[in-house]
């Protein structure tokens, strides 16, 4: 089965790119698709741009039209865990759409996607990666090493990242803030935050196909957020897409 893959800047699928072998190139949607296969795999390649509604689209795409079996997302996020850094890689076994819901007294109330944001949330905010997909990602990256964090980037002496899943929170907005930072992990125990996962992993549902996003952290979510993401987005894509092209037999 074809496996779709979808980075929302071009930074982040170039690396990729470099191991496909293009079959095709379609236009659809205002997206350019490029059809293929990495590493023998057949794949459909896209950037979709930033945000929630792109990811949704291009994944209806991917599923519907493109009859993808699955999709990965590769890219950068924010670090939300203070035990993170730079460069290290979270594989999302909770997705969370961290501004879903209703604003009470000031602060959001989270509810799941498309329930009626009202009362008491009843349902789980959580899409969770399937427990069986989870194992045999956790076994096809066991001992996998990660590219190093160059010195260029880091500023100190070159790193290797740390690899780990857990929770990653996706809203339509860049976080450049400290506060919001602690909250994302104080109400959802996040490791990072980014503005698409969540959203591919609705769609996913909906079409009862498994989804995986693969995000190497490029800031920290604080105040600097903005300068780390420019500093770090080159290497931490590349870390990414490391990962993504191991995970690619598996799906
Ligand atoms: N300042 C950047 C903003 C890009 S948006 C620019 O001008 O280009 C950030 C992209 O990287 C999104 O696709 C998102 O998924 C991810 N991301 C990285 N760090 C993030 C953060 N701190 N908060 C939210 N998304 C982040």
């Amino acid at each position: 089965m074809t496996v779709g893959v979808i980075s929302a800047l071009p930074e982040e699928i170039r690396r990729l790119g470099d191991h496909l072998e293009v079959a095709d190139k379609i236009a659809r949607g205002g997206y350019s698709f490029r059809v293929g296969r990495i590493d023998g795999i057949p794949v459909v390649l896209v950037e979709a741009g930033i945000g929630k509604v792109n990811t949704a689209l291009v994944a209806t795409l991917l599923f519907d039209h493109f009859r993808c079996g699955s999709v990965l997302f590769t890219g950068v996020a924010g670090g939300i865990d203070p035990s993170l850094r730079i460069g290290d890689v979270v594989v999302g076994d909770r997705l969370i759409q961290h501004d879903y819901g209703a604003i009470v007294r000031g602060r959001i109330k989270p509810y799941r996607p498309g329930a009626l944001p009202y009362g008491e949330a009843r349902e789980d905010v959580v899409f969770p990666l399937e427990p069986a997909l989870a194992a045999k990602l956790r076994r096809r990256l066991e001992g996998f090493e990660l590219p190093l964090l160059p010195a260029a980037a880091t500023g100190e002496a070159e790193r290797r990242p740390s690899l780990s899943f857990g929770t990653i929170v996706s809203g339509d907005q860049f976080i450049n803030c400290e506060d919001t930072r602690r909250r994302l992990f104080a109400e959802f125990s996040a490791q990072a935050v980014e503005m698409e996962g969540a959203a591919l992993a609705q769609v996913a549902q909906q079409f009862g196909a498994p989804c995986v996003s693969v995000r190497c952290l490029s800031d920290l979510a604080g105040a600097e957020s903005h300068m780390d993401f420019m500093a770090f987005l080159s290497s931490a894509s590349e870390i990414a897409a490391a990962v993504l092209r191991r995970i690619l037999p598996v799906m």
